[in-house]
């Protein structure tokens, strides 16, 4: 047999999903997003190639949204400055995070101390673009790395911002319920208004793509419903038009940063003791990677919006590294290299284990609750080896059996037992086919 030449990266790599991942992500990294405009249909386009059912929403500017009003919408062609020989010594057509974001249309010639009141740089980072937003307040400007800022020593600088700000634009989102028997819903969010930048937001996108992916082809007893739209605007925007929707929400998640290295880190929501606020706890504790939970802050990402007081919604943010606590984060180096399939893997496999503890919590009511019930005689402790395995599968069903008086969920069983969730699980569809169990 002939043999031909491997190729650099085995064919079936893309055939792991953080290979797919990272892979969505390299496609939608150098799409200038933003709060409006055409970077967010864009890319909710190709996320319509993976989730067709995907609806795109469209809500005029102007539009009031709780006590926001959604802005006019921001398109932008190119944007440069040139020095005095002509040439573009800032180029947006390089980076788009060479411009700030919400840049208003400018074109002339300007000194450069006045071009200075209108450059962003990291001293402290001095290779880095650093990502700027002016959103709510008219201004233009440039980021450029602290190096290329020093450069520029000419006297006059030509500096064109070929934007738009259209007040009969709109904003943009996309929104995916899958059905499952009933009506109560699991909300996933993430923000997909960053331009080109990795870890934050399109590994969160990523991951929540495959995780709808995933859930689509399970049986599921949620209704699960993705929104992606703009940090804050967005999550508002969608409040605010989803009043009935909002009352079917039991559990939710905020999912970003989750491409990048570094522990993960689950982020209570303002009820802190909600069920997914102890799912996380628990399926963390079981996943054994290394992790932290922090407590509700009203700082944040859309749980902000989300758990906002009137609204107070059991939603939780699931990241790894919080944002502003890496080098890279809001800078060019939060770039397709800082994240990672294997990281873009585990993360979706804690995601799904997290969905699939939600799914498995029930709460259970013992059929024969007066003494216990004489398991050898209904085969339950067939099939099962000795060692460490069978005692903790003993263990499941007799924690199972003792606290299933109709009042302690499969939560409840696994914080008090120590047990693991997916045992329990297990252990208790077994009670539940010996006619032991019975699912309220
Ligand atoms: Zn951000």
């Amino acid at each position: 047999m002939p043999t031909a030449a491997l190729p650099a990266t085995p064919p079936q790599t893309l055939a792991t999903p953080g290979a797919a991942m990272h892979a969505l992500m390299a496609r939608l990294y150098p799409i200038c997003r933003s709060i409006t405009g055409n970077g967010v249909r864009e890319t909710l386009a190709v996320v319509q190639e993976h989730l067709p059912e995907l609806q795109v929403h469209e809500v005029p500017s102007g539009t009031p949204a709780l006590d926001w009003t959604v802005p006019s919408e921001w398109n932008i062609r190119d944007a440069w400055v040139k020095n005095a020989a002509g040439e573009r010594v800032i180029d947006f057509q390089k980076h788009n995070l060479h411009v700030l974001q919400y840049s208003t249309p400018v074109r002339g010639w300007f000194s450069r101390a006045e071009l200075e009141e209108h450059l962003f740089s990291l001293p402290q980072q001095p290779d880095l673009i650093p990502y700027r937003t002016s959103y709510y307040q008219p201004n233009w400007g440039f980021c450029l790395n602290q190096n290329q800022r020093e450069q520029l020593q000419d006297e006059y600088y030509e500096v064109c911002i070929d934007s738009t700000l259209d007040e009969a634009g709109s904003l943009t989102y996309g929104e995916l319920v899958l059905p499952g028997t009933t009506e109560e819903e699991v909300l996933l969010s993430c923000h997909c208004c960053h331009p080109s930048l990795a870890n934050d937001n399109l590994s969160g996108l990523a991951v929540a793509v495959f995780l709808m992916q995933e859930l689509a082809r399970q049986p599921r007893r949620y209704t699960y419903r993705l929104v992606l739209g703009p940090g804050t605007i967005g999550s508002i925007v969608w409040l605010s038009r989803n009043p009935e929707a909002v009352q079917h929400i039991r559990h939710g998640l905020v999912l970003t940063l989750l491409g990048g290295p570094g522990a993960f880190t689950y982020k209570q929501s303002r009820r802190a003791t909600a069920e997914v606020d102890r799912a996380a706890w628990l399926v963390l504790r079981e996943f054994g990677a290394p992790h932290e939970i922090r407590p509700w802050l009203p700082y944040g990402y859309d749980e902000r919006q989300y758990c906002s007081p009137g609204f107070n919604l059991p939603v939780g943010c699931l990241s790894r590294t919080p944002f502003g606590e890496f080098a890279e984060y809001h800078t060019s180096a939060d770039n397709l290299d800082f994240v990672r399939p294997e990281q873009l893997t585990e993360s979706l496999q804690l995601a799904e284990a997290l969905c699939a503890a939600l799914e498995a919590n029930r709460t259970y009511r013992n059929l024969s609750p007066y003494g216990e019930p004489q398991l050898g005689r209904r085969g339950l402790y067939k099939g099962v080896g000795g060692g460490q395995e069978g005692a903790d599968w003993q263990m499941a069903l007799l924690w199972l059996l003792n606290l299933a008086d109709g009042s302690h969920s499969l939560l409840d069983v696994a914080e008090q037992s120590g047990l693991a969730l997916p045992l329990l699980h297990r252990a208790a569809r077994a009670l539940e086919t010996a006619a032991l169990l019975q699912p309220l």
